[in-house]
Formats: structure tokens, C-alpha cells, sequence
């Protein structure tokens, strides 16, 4: 039986970055466990890597603050531990009057949050941007950035095992119990024990929270984000990244076009619901996941509503039509054809449903008095995983 002062579940850049602040506030013996062999599987590997400097977001709320502080620290620690990472910018494309309108919301955003940006009003303008994008009116915002996740989330668990703490990789945690001095965890590879426990599974959080009781009025239902990339010969299509401008209505933001580290140029994600919880081909089905997430009722109010019920049949058509996804790319840039677009990989966001049928858009932390579960890493996760695994490292570290 290995026994650590504190157990982490869950080796993505949320449950990393507690383990590093923990390191750095506490002198607590911290492990982490991790399901897969490698790092980096799920959607800390398998995003869009950008970093969204806060303009999205409204002024004080927890989303605008973590953004506009994570972009700042993941760029210092990118450079300070040589992880690829460029500031590009992001153009954000209006096509109509009413989108035209919203980014005006998004400027006054940006300039209370600090976020520097530029409206722009003429098609010129936006070309002397990217020549291939068309629009009516945009935003730039030059801090945005890209970054390669997969060498974050692996810098960072350098780190944290260089500051003395365990990961444990291939430790599926199967089963958490309370005991008298904490927690007991079962995994593939034996049992460990715990005086304190930090839940940070992503896709898997609510399942390992309503073992012990925790969050039981909130399941994960999965998204599946696919991509496609532009051919090589076609990738000066997008210079840097060009987005939609998003609409406050819905949960996700349409297809965008974002340049990556490497030179690719993604173009994605749709949102389809996922038939399991790490069904990354819109071919795979996991009869008892899907089960799950058909039976919740948080789910079946969530499709009850009309607008759902017309996005989810639009993504639905994206993924498995690849006509009806080129056609959504070419709302930004008219010139992309079905033959510059090639399928690229998928990513699954583990979005928080309440049994009310509300998608839960800000990140939910619960406590309990020896232990803290991240119910709801939502997206800009990446960007905000700093001072957000900051947060919760210090949120455990009060509980000793
Ligand atoms: C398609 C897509 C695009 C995105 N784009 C962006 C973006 O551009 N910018 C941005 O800021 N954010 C983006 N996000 C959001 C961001 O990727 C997430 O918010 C963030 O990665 C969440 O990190 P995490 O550590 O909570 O989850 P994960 O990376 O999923 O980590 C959880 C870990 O727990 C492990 N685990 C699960 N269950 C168990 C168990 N029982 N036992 C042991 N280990 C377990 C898993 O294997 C996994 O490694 C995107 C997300 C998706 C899916």
C-alpha cells in the first residue's frame, strides 16, 4: 500500500499545476495519479492551444480573470521552460449587423480586463490582418497566442516530479472511499492512500465525485470538438488565427481557423455530443457511457430546449458531412474548398450539465474539509491552468 500526504487524480495540466503550487506553498509529500501511460491523452493534449487573453469574458468574472492571468504566466512560463509558444493574435470576424454589435460588447470587455485590442471597421482593414479572411468588422486582439500543449503539460510534469513529488502513470483510479485518516483509492496498479484528495479527472471527475458523494446533482456530458487541417499548400490561408465572433447564446463558438506552433493550420472544432466519454472517432460507441448520458435528466432538459435541439442537429451534420463543415469554414474564409481541408485529430470537452438541464459555463470547484474536486475545467482551461491550479493548491493547502 503506498501512502502520500495528498493525492491528486488526474495528470492533466489542472491536476499538474496543483502539484506544482502545492509544491510551492506546501512541504506536503503530493502524488499524482494518471490513468494512461502518457501524458497529455485527453483535453490537455487535444485542444485548439490557444491562449485566450480575456476579452471574451465578462469584467470580474472568475473566467476573465484566470484568462487575462494565465495568458500572462503561461507565456513567462513557456519562455522560462522552452515550451513552443507564439503570440500570433486573433482576428474575430463579424459577418452581420447583430454580430457587428456584439463585438462592441467584446471591446468594452477587453477594456475593462485589461486586454489590449483594436476594433476594425472596413474590409481593408481586416485583409492588411489576413488577406483571406471577409467580413464586415473585427476585432484584433495581438495577445492571443499559441501554444504546444502536449510539451506544457510534459514541461510541467518535469517540474513537479524535479520538486520531489510521484506520478504515477497507468494508476486508473477505479474506486475512492473515505477512511478514518482520509481517503483509500483503488487502482489498476494497487491501492493508495491518502490524507487529502484533489479530484482533477476531466472527463472522469463526476463519476469519482458521487463515489463519495460529492456533486451528485451535476453529470459530464461529452462534446467531441473534430478538426480538420488545411493542405500545406494552402495554409497561408491564415496567417495567425481567425475566429467568430461568438454568440452569447450558445455554449460553444463555431469553427475557427487557428495557426498552431508547429506551422499546421487547424480549422475547428464542431461540438457533437461524444457517444462515450472518450469516443474520439464519430465512429465509436460506448454502450454504457451513452447510456448514462441519454438516461440523465440534466441532458434531456438540456435537448428539450429548441435552439439545442437546431445546434446539436447542425454539429451533428458538420461531423458526419464533410460538405456541411467546409461550408462553416468558408464563412470566414470564402476561398477554403473541400480539397484543402484534410480530417486532423478530435478533442472531448467534459462539459458540467446540472440536473436543471443548464450547461454550466465557469468553473466549479467543490470543497470538502480534506479534500477539493474540480468538477468543471472549462474552456479556456488551458489558458487559465496557472493561477487556477493556484487557486486550488491554496484552497487545499488551508485545509491542513
Ligand atoms: C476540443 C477542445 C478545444 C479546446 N481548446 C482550448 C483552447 O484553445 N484554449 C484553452 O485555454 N482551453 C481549451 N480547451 C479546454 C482545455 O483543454 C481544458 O479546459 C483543460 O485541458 C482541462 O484540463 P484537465 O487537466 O482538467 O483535464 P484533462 O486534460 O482531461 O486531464 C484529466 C486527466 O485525468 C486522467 N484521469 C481521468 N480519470 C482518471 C482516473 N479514474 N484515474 C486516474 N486518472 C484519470 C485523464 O487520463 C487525464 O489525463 C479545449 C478543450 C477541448 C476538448
Amino acid at each position: 500500500m503506498i501512502r502520500h500526504d495528498v493525492a491528486i487524480v488526474g495528470g492533466g495540466c489542472v491536476g499538474l499545476s496543483v502539484a506544482k503550487h502545492l509544491a510551492a506553498r506546501t512541504d506536503l509529500d503530493v502524488a499524482v495519479l494518471e490513468k494512461e501511460h502518457h501524458l497529455a491523452d485527453h483535453q490537455s493534449g487535444r485542444n485548439s492551444g490557444v491562449l485566450h487573453p480575456g476579452f471574451n469574458y465578462p469584467p470580474d468574472s472568475a473566467k476573465a480573470r484566470y484568462a487575462t492571468e494565465g495568458t500572462r504566466r503561461m507565456k513567462e512560463y513557456c519562455a522560462a521552460h522552452d515550451v513552443p509558444c507564439e503570440e500570433l493574435g486573433v482576428l474575430v470576424v463579424a459577418k452581420t449587423d447583430r454580430e457587428a454589435a456584439h463585438l462592441e460588447t467584446l471591446a468594452e470587455r477587453a477594456e475593462a480586463n485589461g486586454v489590449a485590442y483594436e476594433l476594425l471597421d472596413s474590409r481593408d482593414e481586416i485583409r492588411e490582418h489576413e488577406p483571406h479572411a471577409v467580413g464586415r468588422a473585427a476585432l484584433h486582439a495581438p495577445e492571443a497566442a499559441s501554444v504546444d500543449s502536449q510539451q506544457y503539460v510534459y514541461a510541467l510534469a518535469r517540474e513537479v516530479q524535479g520538486a520531489g513529488a510521484s506520478l504515477y502513470t497507468g494508476h486508473a483510479v477505479s474506486r475512492v472511499e473515505r477512511t478514518d485518516g482520509g481517503y483509500r483509492l483503488a487502482t489498476s496498479n494497487g491501492d493508495v492512500e491518502a490524507s487529502y484528495l484533489v479530484n482533477a479527472a476531466g472527463l472522469h471527475a463526476d463519476t469519482l465525485a458521487h463515489q463519495v458523494g460529492v456533486g451528485e446533482s451535476y453529470q459530464i456530458v461529452p462534446f467531441r470538438g473534430e478538426y480538420y487541417e488545411l493542405a500545406p499548400e494552402r495554409a497561408d490561408l491564415c496567417r495567425t488565427m481567425i475566429y467568430p465572433t461568438p454568440d452569447p447564446d450558445l455554449p460553444f463558438l463555431g469553427v475557427h481557423y487557428t495557426r498552431r506552433t508547429d506551422g499546421k493550420v487547424i480549422v475547428g472544432p464542431n461540438a457533437v455530443l461524444a457517444f462515450g466519454r472518450e469516443a474520439y472517432d464519430n465512429t465509436d460507441v460506448n454502450p454504457v457511457e451513452l447510456g448514462e448520458t441519454l438516461a440523465y435528466e440534466g441532458f434531456r432538459k438540456l435537448l428539450a430546449s429548441k435552439t439545442m435541439l437546431s445546434v446539436a442537429w447542425e454539429e451533428l451534420n458538420k461531423s458526419y458531412r464533410k460538405r456541411k463543415f467546409t461550408e462553416a469554414s468558408q464563412r470566414l474564409v470564402p476561398e477554403v474548398r473541400g480539397a484543402d481541408l484534410t480530417e486532423s485529430y478530435a478533442g472531448i470537452r467534459a462539459q458540467l450539465v446540472s440536473d436543471g438541464g443548464e450547461l454550466v459555463k465557469d468553473p466549479l470547484l467543490i470543497e470538502r474539509e480534506d479534500a477539493v474536486h474540480v468538477l468543471n475545467a472549462v474552456s479556456p482551461g488551458l489558458t487559465s491552468s496557472l493561477p487556477f491550479g493556484d487557486h486550488v493548491a491554496e484552497t487545499l493547502a488551508a485545509k491542513v
